[in-house]
């Protein structure tokens, strides 16, 4: 596949992820919250997370955002669902380090390898990390709390 057609697949799945939100809902048995605000674009979201031993048993969001986010946030539902905290901390460190151009691990990522061509747009990368840094804020906390990137 050229370079050119694998954007145009990755383009495919973000812009069907944004369309068809996956696990977009709220979650009243959710054990961690938390609400992520990207002022610089007007993304906003909540993120819930009912953990268990360690383990992330479910994860939704909702809220309202650019695609990327929403993509981004769906994307982040589907892959850290089932999976333990260190195994979400360090996915979380390598979709980070994919759209800042630092080095990654590509094997861990999977599907999550279409977010990489925001690396390309610097403006965008809080859009797509919103989410991953809500998560993270979250499973730090026991109660509802508030981030803003910056
Ligand atoms: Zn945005």
């Amino acid at each position: 596949m050229s370079s050119a057609d694998l954007r145009d697949l990755y383009q495919q799945v973000i812009m069907d992820h944004n369309k068809k939100p996956r696990n977009f809902h709220e979650m009243s048995n959710a054990n961690h919250m938390a609400h992520g605000n990207n002022p610089l674009c007007g993304d906003a979201l909540v993120v819930y997370v009912k953990l268990n031993a360690g383990v992330i048993e479910d994860l939704s969001f909702q809220g309202s955002g650019c695609a990327i986010s929403v993509a981004s946030a769906s994307l982040m539902t589907e892959a850290l669902k089932g999976k333990t905290l260190e195994e979400a901390e360090y996915l979380y460190q390598q979709v980070h380090n994919q759209m800042t151009g630092e080095e990654f691990d590509a094997s861990s990522l999977g599907k999550l390898e279409v977010l990489s061509g925001v690396k390309e747009f610097p403006a965008r990368v809080k859009c797509a990390t919103l989410s991953w840094h809500t998560m993270h804020t979250a499973m730090d906390n026991d109660h509802d709390v508030s981030v803003t990137t910056e």
